[in-house]
């Protein structure tokens, strides 16, 4: 006892701060602002931020933010000075506001809390950035060197959190639907998708690079060969190619799908359904145009509209509609140069549309040989008021149309053998599959009215390649470089 004693005249502050601890999670427990209207009469405890104050000297008005919205709180006689951004804790009464004074446009409007004491959690200087308005107009460089608190601002919040819905949304489709959830590797090996590859230096291979994945796709169609039949993943999918709004610089996120023993209108119908059901449970103020969704040929799409991801939106003022289509009967293969294709490889000739595991049509194989710019592949594109959202394709199965593509694109010994597992694996009984990969943030994107794709993102990098609030690149220190078997030339 005595020891006890000893020991807490000698932890006066331990003491104190685990007595205030006790005094709000035992006595009070916090109620979240969303729940004050069904606490009328009641004393509660509420923590967050203040969001905005009105008033000074003996009656102060504030709203009080936590996660799940604002209230209004009114404080009388403060003993202490709140500035917008404090994180504070109110213990205080919940009073219903008289008719006039109820705020509609508040979902807690109707209420207000009289504070009864208020404690200063942790003081905030003040914001170098506002975070109330929409923050389309600030300055994007300052937005990201402080996106932790650009994500305050209702939008961005608003985004953040229907994109978890999203995806847990699609989650559960396709799980419920048979659907395995798999992660590939990150540290891997090129996966061409048209796009310049990210390397990472390997430590204990001196000399030697590991590429992050353009996409899995090599790994999606493994798993095929392994019999998991359905799976999916949200993919990082890394690519060093230079940004547009519509495409983000680094990396983004795909739902990356592979099935077995489908045909493309499976994978069609599939894809189609999901994203109806999504529409109506998440975004019920969409309207889809036009069910099922028009298909039209690449070379009509061209004729017609001058584009292979044709807007067909009735209304384009509409921010509601949504005009889903697709794109079929792309040709396997455009006439391109190596340095637009597949980066230190591929010929000038003929680079895959697509990409080189993509199935030509059967009706058009006999073609390969004689005239490759006329055989269409089986490829299918998403498209979504005129963006393209995904893509994929029924895939090559046959291990000798496999070599076949990779001598059409000018492959060299050496480049066909970085893809021999791929011929290997499908010796052991593979079986025919396709996929798709819907782009996550660019539908996200087109389904708020985003005008970019780092607003549906939490952490994006900028145009300049540089990453938000952490500054990436970095340069690396003398011993890293040693480490890596590298040296920095300038
Ligand atoms: N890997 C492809 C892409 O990223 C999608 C697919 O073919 O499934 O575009």
């Amino acid at each position: 006892f005595t020891v006890i004693l000893i020991l807490c005249y000698h932890s006066k502050s331990f003491f104190l701060v685990n007595h205030q601890i006790y005094r709000y999670n035992h006595f009070m427990k916090r109620t979240l602002v969303i729940s004050t209207p069904e606490n009328v009469g009641k004393s509660i405890l509420l923590k967050g931020w203040v969001n905005s104050v009105r008033g000074h000297g003996k009656l102060v008005f504030f709203d009080l933010r936590d996660r799940s919205g604002l209230v209004q709180v009114i404080a009388e006689n403060l003993d202490v000075v709140l500035k917008p951004e404090y994180v504070i804790a109110v213990t205080g009464k919940v009073v219903k506001r008289p008719g006039k004074l109820a705020n509609d446009k508040l979902e807690t409007g109707q209420v207000e809390i009289q504070a009864k004491k208020i404690d200063i959690i942790t003081q905030s200087k003040e914001l170098p950035i506002p975070v109330t308005g929409d923050g389309h107009d600030i300055n994007e460089e300052m937005r990201m060197k402080y996106r932790y608190l650009d994500l305050r601002r209702p939008r961005m919040n608003r985004n953040i959190k229907t994109r978890s819905k999203t995806v847990k949304f699609i989650r559960d489709y396709l799980t419920n639907h048979d659907f395995v959830e798999i992660e590939t590797p990150i540290l891997t090996k090129t996966t061409p998708e048209g796009a310049r590859d990210f390397l990472v230096p390997s430590r204990l291979q001196a000399g030697k690079f590991y590429a992050l994945p353009q996409s899995p796709q090599q790994y999606k169609q493994l798993l095929m060969v392994a019999g998991f039949e359905r799976y999916f993943q949200f993919a990082k999918c890394f690519r060093d190619e230079d940004p547009r709004a519509d495409r983000a610089y680094g990396e983004f996120t795909q739902l990356d799908i592979e099935m077995s023993f489908v045909t493309q209108e499976d994978i069609l119908q599939l894809t189609e359904k999901m994203f109806t059901s999504l529409v109506k449970e998440i975004f019920p103020e969409k309207k889809i145009q036009q069910t099922p969704w028009p298909r039209i040929s690449h070379s009509e799409a061209q004729k017609k509209y001058g584009s292979d991801k044709p807007d067909l939106r009735k209304d384009k003022k509409d921010p509601n509609e949504l005009a889903f289509a697709w794109t079929l009967d792309f040709p396997l293969f455009n006439k391109q140069s190596k340095e637009d294709y597949f980066h230190g490889s591929g010929n000038a000739q003929f680079a895959p549309s697509h990409h080189m595991f993509t199935s030509p049509h059967p009706d058009d194989v006999h073609l390969l040989d004689k005239d490759p710019l006329k055989v269409r592949g089986l490829q299918h594109d998403l498209v979504l008021n005129g963006f393209e959202v995904g893509g994929g394709s029924i895939r090559i199965h046959d291990s000798k149309v496999q070599e076949k593509i990779f001598e059409l694109i000018g492959f060299t010994k050496e480049q066909k053998q970085e893809f021999t597992h791929m011929l290997t694996a499908f010796q052991y009984g593979v079986p025919p599959h396709g996929g798709i990969a819907p782009g996550i943030d660019r539908l996200l994107m087109v389904l708020y009215g985003e005008p970019n794709l780092r607003e549906v993102m939490a952490f994006p990098t900028i145009s300049s390649g540089q990453t938000a609030v952490l500054n990436a690149p970095s340069i690396p220190t003398p011993e890293q470089l040693k480490e890596l078997h590298l040296k920095s030339i300038k």
